[in-house]
């Protein structure tokens, strides 16, 4: 059985997310101080071996939100919770393309001065990433810049 960390009344809760990267998405959401957050990391995952996990009180994502924090966390179960009770449940999926989230490693890339613009697709079990102006591939496990 996996481990529970504490139940929350009303919120969100993403599990499995890949082991690292609860903080981009803490980044990425902004929660600016006003919202209680419990963050699991390196917790024990049947699924994953190691995983991550984060539990927002009082918040629901936008659209949007779910878009980006995709890019940090396909695979992972997004729930919206009323009452204890889960009201919305959702396996996370990388999107095709997102703007102005990567910052592309090339750095001559003209994309620098711009929003940058990024299109995914799975190679051989790895997420790649292609960057829109200067077309080169980058495998998305080994970027760490982003506009967070
Ligand atoms: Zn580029």
């Amino acid at each position: 059985m996996e481990k529970k960390i504490g139940a929350i009344a009303n919120g969100v809760n993403i599990d499995h997310i890949p082991q690292g990267n609860a903080w981009y998405i803490i980044k990425l959401l902004k929660l600016q101080r006003k919202y209680p957050v419990g963050i699991g990391l390196n917790l024990p995952s049947k699924r994953l071996g190691v995983k991550d996990l984060v539990k927002i009180e009082n918040y629901r994502l936008t659209e949007e939100q779910l878009k980006l924090v995709s890019v940090f966390a396909a695979g992972a179960t997004y729930s919206e919770i009323e009452n204890y009770q889960v009201v919305r449940k959702l396996q996370l999926t990388i999107p095709e393309s997102v703007e102005d989230l990567i910052i592309c490693p090339n750095h001559r890339c003209i994309s620098h001065q711009h929003r940058s613009r990024f299109a995914f697709k799975i190679v051989r079990d790895k997420i790649v990433v292609n960057c829109h102006y200067c077309e080169h591939n980058y495998e998305l496990e080994n970027l760490q810049e982003f506009k967070i």
